[in-house]
């Protein structure tokens, strides 16, 4: 099953695919983890992505899809959390027979309201929400015990342009994958 996750930021695409890799042992392809991890490496190549990032911009496709194609490789099952994102993306892996896109439709006041409390374990990934899905322990990660940390991105202004830049760019893949019927 090729399964693609599509909605705007903080719409709970990783949320929703941490739970779908489970139930369907799907692999979990999250462009935004792979690019953060980049960034934590603090490599020269790390530090050009972070400014992107921070910038709330999107990191240019040229470079981002390399990268998923290199990950999902040879793969039959897996979940793209977070690609395509823009139209040039999408006809990137028109060779790849996708089953389905989830569209998470989530409107803007509620996603805005979501980003003040998100947490994000920097060791294992797993996301939280101080209200809606808190940890065991404050502040702490259910799965590995790390202090969980607020993602740089998460800061209304950053927020604001990376809603703008989903309005622009990733909001016309819904029509794109509704004329193919698999939305
Ligand atoms: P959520 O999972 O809560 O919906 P999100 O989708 O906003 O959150 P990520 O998917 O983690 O967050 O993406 C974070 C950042 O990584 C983006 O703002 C962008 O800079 C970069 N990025 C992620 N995916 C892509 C992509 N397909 N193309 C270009 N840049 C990307
Ligand atoms: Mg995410």
């Amino acid at each position: 099953m090729k399964l693609i996750m599509l909605g705007p930021p903080g719409s709970g695409k990783g949320t929703v695919s941490e739970k779908l890799v489970k139930d369907f042992d799907l692999k979990h392809v999250s462009p935004g983890e792979l690019l953060r991890e980049e960034v934590q490496k603090e490599t020269i190549l790390g530090l050009d992505i972070q400014s992107y990032l921070e910038a709330g911009k999107l990191v240019p496709d040229q470079f981002i899809v390399k990268m998923i194609k290199v990950d999902i490789h040879d793969c039959d099952n897996f979940i793209l959390d977070g690609f395509p994102r823009t139209l040039n993306q999408a006809h990137s892996i028109k060779d790849i027979p996708i089953n389905m896109v989830v569209y998470l439709d989530v409107p803007e006041a509620v996603v805005i309201e979501r980003f003040s409390g998100r947490r994000v374990c920097p060791k294992c990934k797993a996301g939280y929400h101080i209200k809606y899905v808190p940890p065991e322990q404050a502040g702490i990660c259910n799965e590995c015990d790390t202090q969980l940390v607020q993602r740089k991105d998460d800061i209304p202004e950053v927020i604001k342009e990376r809603f703008r830049i989903y309005n622009e760019k990733t909001q016309p893949l819904i029509k794109f994958y509704q004329e193919k019927g698999i939305l």
